[in-house]
């Protein structure tokens, strides 16, 4: 596979390499930056996951925006997220009136997302939209509205570009699935 960084894991199977992902990412900001034409936007990007999607779909807009933080930990085994939400860091900028763009890399149940959507909706947005990398779509177990999904993926458990396994390989620049799973 090509761009890995380098780094290959006899434990993973590679699914999206770097330059997949890229053109995703790229795709992904194109739309974005079309939907929301001469408007400002907060990228709400939930750590700790999303924070290398965020970081290179944030430098793929053409628009305007600003970069926020919040730090949603779903606890649960190592693989499956038990649907409670704690949200351990609010963000620092008002969100009345702006535009939010949650930005997450994965959605498995749709329990973190619909909560942080709840949440911030509270707070009197002028819209808030939300986008994902990988949408597990068969693990859902509540409604979520999705506006941009990257690839559809089936239920597997995966790490890298930002996604761990007991906080090991978020920095693989490609995503794989553990083997074993
Ligand atoms: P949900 O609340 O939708 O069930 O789970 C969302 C969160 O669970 C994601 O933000 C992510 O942190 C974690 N998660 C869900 N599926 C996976 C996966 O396949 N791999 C990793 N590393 N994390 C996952
Ligand atoms: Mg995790």
């Amino acid at each position: 596979m090509n761009g890995t960084g380098g780094l290959v894991y006899e434990d993973l199977e590679p699914l999206y390499d770097e330059g997949v992902i890229q053109e995703k990412v790229a795709d992904l900001a194109g739309r974005i930056s079309r939907d929301y034409l001469g408007k400002e936007i907060i990228v709400l990007c939930v750590l700790k996951a999303a924070a290398i999607f965020a970081a290179d779909l944030a430098r793929s807009l053409t628009i305007h925006s600003r970069l926020a933080f919040v730090n949603a930990a779903s606890y649960g085994t190592a693989t499956t997220s038990s649907g409670d939400v704690a949200i351990s860091r609010a963000i620092d900028i008002d969100i009345m009136d702006k535009h939010v763009l949650i930005v997450d890399t994965i959605v498995d149940s749709g329990r973190t997302l619909a909560y942080l959507q709840k949440h911030y909706r509270k707070r009197r947005p002028a819209s808030i939209r939300t986008a994902v990398l990988l949408d597990k779509r068969t693990r859902r177990t509540i409604d979520v509205q999705l506006d941009y999904v990257g690839f559809e993926i089936p239920d597997r458990f995966v790490v890298g570009y930002g996604m761990d396994f007991a906080e090991k390989y978020r920095n693989l620049p490609y995503i794989a699935a553990l083997s074993a799973d």
